[in-house]
């Protein structure tokens, strides 16, 4: 008898079995690692990360952002996984909580049903997505482990292929801290600026005082006039801009359409976007996706995401929220079949609790011999 078939033997005598749900452990409680019974263990505990900087956008101003961890045991192996809630996408930690809490993984036997995971998550709640993509990446980590492969291998990709990552800087009215923020740019060959805040030039003047380095640009909805939204991608071209994310609110549909039509630059949609449906919505109106896991679910239904705007013809980039090199990791083994990243949330936090993908001369670099997403604790 194989490994699997005898999982799969060993799972069916304990098929009923009485079986924990999800539960909370204090940080740094040790978490039941269950070996041997031949079910998924779920367990998560809520974790605040701490912004190195203020994190400025057109619609408010943050220096935290709630986060939950998230684990899954099965035969003495462990997948990590995450959900980082930014609050403009209306789930916070009481939210994911109960929804992890509402299920019931124990009912799985075989950690690579990772479709029917979803499609059970999904009929569980039709939401949730940050909770759901946390579960999703700690399955992904674990069945990784488990073939002993990184996922961009299993996915036949090929990392020298994964782009530079912009890292994002935000509108501070002191100039010596707008400069301390470019300063910290300088590993980066892209650079991408938040705008819509009402200093939009002002930021991009004082980069360019100091830095020639290619810049995109993400606008988060805040331009509202399709014309001077024309303008400023004109003057965006002329000075180094490369694209521009999510120009208008995600409702003015026709109103970016015209944009498209006349814009010197790409569009990316990433307000407008969600998960896989979404996609073909989005080609009317944008050249590209930005797809982040916590929006997708996590990384099967981004994968297919990615598959489907480039049958499309569209451009696709990566994204990530502000989260710990966990999640950020994850998004990285799909970052050989996109064309920008930007997966720069790790490093905008000053508590990172995992190891795992590296900036290397501005480029994304996977860790090449971890199994699952990447990562490893630190201790
Ligand atoms: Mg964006």
């Amino acid at each position: 008898m194989n490994r699997r078939n005898f999982l799969k033997t060993s799972a069916l005598g304990l098929a009923f079995a009485s079986t924990p749900l999800a539960s909370f452990s204090a940080p740094g409680e040790p978490t039941r690692a269950k070996r041997g019974d031949g079910r998924l263990h779920l367990t998560f505990e809520p974790y605040e990360l701490r912004l190195k900087h203020s994190f400025n956008l057109a619609r408010s101003q943050r220096t935290t952002t709630p986060g939950v961890q998230v684990r899954i045991d099965y035969d003495g192996l462990r997948g990590y996984g995450e959900a980082s809630m930014p609050p403009y996408l209306g789930e916070n930690v009481e939210s994911v909580c109960s929804y992890l809490s509402r299920l019931d993984l124990s009912q799985f036997t075989d950690p690579f049903r990772i479709k029917d995971i979803h499609e059970y998550m999904d009929s569980v709640a039709p939401d949730d997505r940050a909770a759901k993509a946390s579960v999703d990446i700690a399955l992904h980590d674990l069945t990784g482990k488990i073939m002993g492969q990184p996922w961009y291998k299993i996915w036949g990709l090929n990392p020298d292929k994964a782009p530079n990552t912009s890292y994002t800087i935000s509108y501070d009215a002191d100039p010596a801290e707008m400069k301390a923020k470019i300063d910290e740019t300088a590993p980066f060959k892209i650079v991408k600026v938040k705008m819509g805040v009402g200093h939009d030039k002002e930021t991009v003047e004082a980069l360019r005082r100091h830095s020639d380095v290619p810049i995109c640009v993400d606008a988060n909805q805040g331009w509202t006039d399709k014309h001077a939204a024309l303008d400023m991608c004109h003057w965006l071209s002329e000075r180094g801009c490369q694209f521009v994310e999510q120009p208008m609110p995600k409702e003015m549909i026709e109103e970016t359409a015209w944009l498209r039509e006349r814009s010197p630059l790409p569009l990316i949609a990433d307000e407008f976007l969600q998960r896989l449906p979404d996609v073909a919505r989005a080609a009317a109106a944008y050249d590209g996706i930005n797809i982040k896991l916590m929006k997708s679910t996590g990384l099967h239904e981004a994968h297919q995401m990615a598959v489907l705007a480039r049958a499309l013809g569209m451009k696709v980039m990566l994204g990530c929220m502000t989260e710990t090199s966990c999640a950020v990791t994850a998004a990285a083994q799909l970052s050989p079949m996109v064309d920008w990243a930007d997966l720069d949330g790790n490093l905008l936090i000053a508590n990172d609790i995992f190891d795992g993908i590296k900036v290397v001369d501005g480029k994304v670099t996977i860790p090449a011999d971890r199994p699952g997403i990447g990562v490893e604790p630190i201790a």
